[in-house]
């Protein structure tokens, strides 16, 4: 498998605040990897810093054997690296096809984004069914759905997901856990995956970082960190 993503040692302030402490992680291509850990723990932060929306202070990253850090946001995305944000960003006032259309905004080729539009439809028929409504009257989960696609507009080798479960009735959650799976093996995207939702993030991915105030505290395969007693303690005790 070929490495694509590397955070060797990154740091990150927030003025006086110490976000990051030396996170080091990796993804391998095609791979789905969960973030998982408390609020305020600095998942958000890794995803800030893998986009360049957030400075590093010191250590590197790399996707694809290349250094990210000291690249500009909109470079960053046309390396193809897609963020699907907290709180689902929509442009409420306009249209589903719209709010679509908007995320292929770097690429150029007309007949290649109208396929991959067809195929976002394929794979959320909700989203066919309200193509032309404005998003504002979209429910929460078909509003996450909505972004997805609007993030995969950008056809990208790496999607970065923040907290797609927050707030979304349970039943869509599972929906929406269930694109992210088909979404990676069909269009071998990897995916990274930050989740307060411990226990479903845990079930899609193959491996996950649980991270506490800024620091990795435990690493490893999803399958066996569902079943370890420091996880179920810390991270799966209130869900069922
Ligand atoms: P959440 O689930 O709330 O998004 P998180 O694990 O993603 O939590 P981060 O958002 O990465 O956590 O925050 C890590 C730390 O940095 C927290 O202590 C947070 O209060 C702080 N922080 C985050 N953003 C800022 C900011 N813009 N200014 C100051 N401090 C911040």
């Amino acid at each position: 498998m070929t490495e694509m993503l590397n955070f060797k040692d990154v740091e990150l302030f927030y003025d006086h605040v110490y976000a990051l402490k030396g996170v080091s992680m990796t993804m391998q291509q095609g791979e789905i990897v969960a973030l998982i850990g408390a609020n305020g723990a600095g998942k958000s932060s890794i995803l800030r810093a893998i986009t360049g929306l957030r400075k590093i202070k010191s250590g590197s990253i790399s996707f694809m054997g290349e250094r990210l850090d000291g690249i500009n946001a909109a470079e960053i995305v046309k390396k193809g690296i897609a963020m699907v944000p907290e709180g689902r960003r929509v442009f409420p006032f306009m249209s589903v096809k719209d709010n679509l259309l908007m995320g292929a905004f770097t690429r150029t080729d007309k007949a290649e984004i109208a396929a991959t539009l067809e195929s976002i439809l394929t794979r959320f028929p909700r989203l066919k069914e309200r193509y032309h409504q404005q998003a504002s009257t979209l429910s929460g989960g078909e509003q996450q759905m909505m972004v997805i696609g609007r993030a995969l507009m950008a056809k990208p080798k790496l999607l970065l997901l923040d907290e797609p479960s927050l707030g979304i009735a349970p039943k869509l959650v599972q929906d929406i856990a269930r694109s992210i799976v088909a979404i990676s093996r069909d269009e071998k995207v990897s995916v990274l995956l930050v989740e307060q939702n411990s226990r479903m993030a845990l079930s899609i991915s193959k491996r996950a970082y649980a991270l506490s105030t800024g620091s990795i505290v435990l690493s490893g395969d999803s399958k066996s960190l569902i079943n370890d007693d420091r996880i179920k303690a810390a991270y799966l005790g209130a869900e069922v």
